[in-house]
């Protein structure tokens, strides 16, 4: 052959100038695309051995990258299948970059949008090189070595050489601003990052040893792909500890996974893999991000967010595609039908391994269910599919921390805590020393109490609600137990206005500042607590939302608001009500202005109901300051719940002191 000269078959002809601004931030993935190349044409050949086409001899087959540092060149040499002449024109000359070419073109307006890691193949050596050369030799009966060379314009050169063993060498002449990429440290990082699990052994330089104060090279090969890719075997063949083994090369830092799932599919599309359920126990934690996406072996990236849905994104492992598109936009990736179906088949599969955990190995499942809660309810409040799925296997934990799956759990409370609605009412707890006094009580009338104490808890108990059903929850502190789950119509204490004003007065006197209080009285009993503070669900869940970020900042910032039952029945309670009608005069009666009252009048008649209304009140405050045991009783309540603070807990426990000292030593 004589040496030619020609112009690569390009549709632009400032293609390289073009190729090197869009991939800017992603010129580091002509490694992977050229060992990729190199990897694919030492299949070939292997292919070629098997199927009997070839009977020569393979010898050795490692893809070998080699550096010099000092020359700043780089070559990725293979003993695949090589190219003829032919060959070189037809897929090096013109077909590859005419098809880089058109791409580009119809993408020129998305720049920005373009997924970084698009097969440009052979030509993204450009990205980095000044000059790039071919040399080949096809593994063809008397085929004859090709030179190919190109200093980066579409001017090529085309010549015979004398290259004498099957296969190709790639030679990259680095360009001046891509010096990095003469570095040993970036091409080792590069080839462990996008190489780490190609099918055929890739060389670079040897491993190296300490001695005599420095590093020194062996005779042994550095391999980076020294770890089998585990997705590709069959699940039958491997162990619990192949599974966790592989978790630890791919996250040599990562804490030991709670279960993995082995994905492995071949119609209507093509995918492997191994997923992982990490421990989760904080919000705080959640690390993104952890998931590998492969295409044949080869690294892609490791941001999945467009190709799993979102909580899946909380998974760890490998995913290995070949129908995953790769050179297409993010945003179109999210409508792509494979990708869909690809999505779909994750949730399901992930789906199906927790049901069949939950079946088969109820217990492991509960003693990680803590650690693996929050990604449950995380993916059951993103997404609805897996949610009615989840509704199955999601468990639920009790104060005494006993498990239940959500219909046991119904149907174990059933019986007591259905309320004359008929509504079963979860009862539940977020703080079991917070709460502990109404957990008790509850426990006392036969309830169950859950604990949903993790942060997604406010939002998952609104999603229970809607998906059992005739269900409620209601955490224990949220009203008198008897109310939590009214069974039936209960009488309550009859008190006139005036009444039931006074008590307004009287107990929002001793209540400390800052917070709304709504006085009720009630009927609970002579033997229950005379006073029960409670926090009404609904505020309450509002206000936990609008903390969580959930949109509702007006409830946020309102204050706290609080009911404050009255127990007319207890004993005590009656004892106060009883002093306040010896102690306290009734309101002045004020007659009302006659109808024909001239305007004056009627505001002089106003005035005096007024005053009249401030000097009761008046009184009824000095009552009430004066009442040690409303004093006692309504600090009493506050300290269940942890209310009493600063100077009017130290005066209760000076206060109480003297109560003993007086009961006992006097
Ligand atoms: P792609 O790999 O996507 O087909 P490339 O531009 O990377 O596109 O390569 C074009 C073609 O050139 C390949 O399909 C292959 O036939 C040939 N080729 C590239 N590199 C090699 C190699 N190292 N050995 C043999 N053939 C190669």
């Amino acid at each position: 052959m004589k040496g030619t000269t020609g112009k690569i078959g390009v549709t632009t002809e400032n293609i390289f100038p073009v190729i090197k601004k869009f991939l800017y931030s992603d010129h580091e993935i002509f490694l992977r695309e050229l060992v990729a190349n190199a990897v694919d044409a030492t299949q070939k050949m292997k292919a070629l051995a098997a199927s009997g086409d070839f009977s020569g001899e393979l010898g050795e087959l490692s893809v070998r990258i080699e550096l010099d540092e000092s020359a700043k060149t780089l070559k990725i040499i293979d003993r695949g299948i090589g190219m003829t002449e032919e060959e070189v024109d037809k897929y090096i000359n013109q077909i590859a970059f005419s098809s880089a070419g058109e791409f580009l073109e119809k993408y020129k307006d998305q720049l920005s949008n373009i997924i970084g890691h698009f097969g440009l193949g052979f030509y993204s050596a450009f990205m980095v090189s000044d000059k790039v050369t071919i040399e080949t030799l096809s593994w063809k009966e008397g085929a004859k070595g090709v030179m190919w060379s190109c200093d980066g314009s579409p001017e090529y050169e085309m010549s015979e050489c004398d290259k004498n063993d099957r296969g190709t060498v790639i030679t990259l002449y680095i360009g001046k601003d891509e010096e990095e990429f003469a570095a040993k440290g970036r091409i080792q990082t590069l080839l462990d990052k996008y190489c780490k699990f190609m099918p055929v052994p890739v060389v670079f330089g040897k491993e190296q040893e300490w001695k005599d104060g420095k590093y020194v090279d062996t005779d042994k090969d550095n391999v980076i792909n020294k770890v089998e890719p585990l997705w590709a075997k069959k699940p039958s063949e491997l162990k619990e500890e192949d599974y966790q083994n592989f978790y630890r090369t791919l996250y040599p830092m990562g804490e030991e996974p709670l279960f993995h799932i082995h994905l492995n599919v071949d119609y209507p599309f093509n995918l492997t893999g191994i997923l992982y359920f990490p421990k989760i126990k904080d919000r705080m934690e959640i690390a993104r991000n952890k998931i590998q996406l492969y295409c044949n072996q080869m690294f892609v990236t490791d941001s999945v967010d467009n190709i799993v849905p979102d909580f899946l994104t909380l998974l760890h492992g490998v995913i290995d595609s070949p129908d995953i598109p790769l050179n297409v936009s993010r945003s179109y990736l999210q409508s792509d039908a494979n990708v869909k179906k690809i999505s779909g088949y994750i949730t399901k599969k992930v789906a199906d391994r927790l049901e069949d955990i939950f079946k088969n190995e109820r217990e492991s499942l509960e003693s990680k269910w803590d650690n693996l809660k929050l990604f449950i309810e995380y993916g059951m409040l993103s997404d609805e599919k897996f949610c009615d799925r989840a509704m199955k296997f999601c468990l639920l934990k009790n104060t005494e921390g006993k498990y239940f799956s959500i219909d046991d759990y119904k149907k174990a409370v059933e019986g007591e805590q259905t309320d004359k609605d008929k509504k079963v009412v979860f009862l539940y707890a977020t703080d079991a020393d917070a709460q502990y006094s109404f957990i008790e009580e509850a426990k006392k009338k036969g309830y169950d109490v859950l604990m949903l104490d993790c942060q997604l808890d406010s939002h998952f108990v609104n999603l229970l609600e809607m998906k059992i059903e005739n269900a409620r929850f209601a955490r224990v502190d949220s009203d008198s137990i008897d109310n939590l789950i009214p069974k039936e119509d209960k009488i309550r204490p009859e008190l006139d206005e005036t009444e039931k004003s006074d008590l307004d007065v009287i107990f929002k006197a001793v209540l400390p500042a800052g917070n709304n209080y709504v006085v009720e009285a009630d009927n609970l009993g002579e033997y229950s607590a005379p006073i029960v503070i409670t926090q009404s669900e609904f505020m309450r869940r509002y206000r936990e939302m609008s903390a969580l970020g959930g949109g509702m900042n007006f409830y946020g910032e309102m204050p706290a608001s609080y009911n404050i039952t009255v127990n007319m029945q207890n004993p005590l309670v009656a004892r106060i009500m009883e002093s306040k009608l010896a102690d306290v005069k009734p309101a002045e009666v004020v007659e009302d202005a006659p109808a024909d009252a001239s305007e004056e009048q009627k505001n002089s008649v106003n005035e005096a109901k007024k005053a009249a209304a401030d000097a009761h009140n008046a009184q009824l405050k000095e009552f009430a300051g004066n009442n040690g045991i409303l004093k006692q009783i309504t600090d009493l309540a506050l300290l269940a719940n942890g209310m009493l603070k600063g100077k009017d807990l130290s005066d209760f426990i000076a206060r109480s002191a003297k109560v003993v000292e007086d009961a006992y030593l006097k």
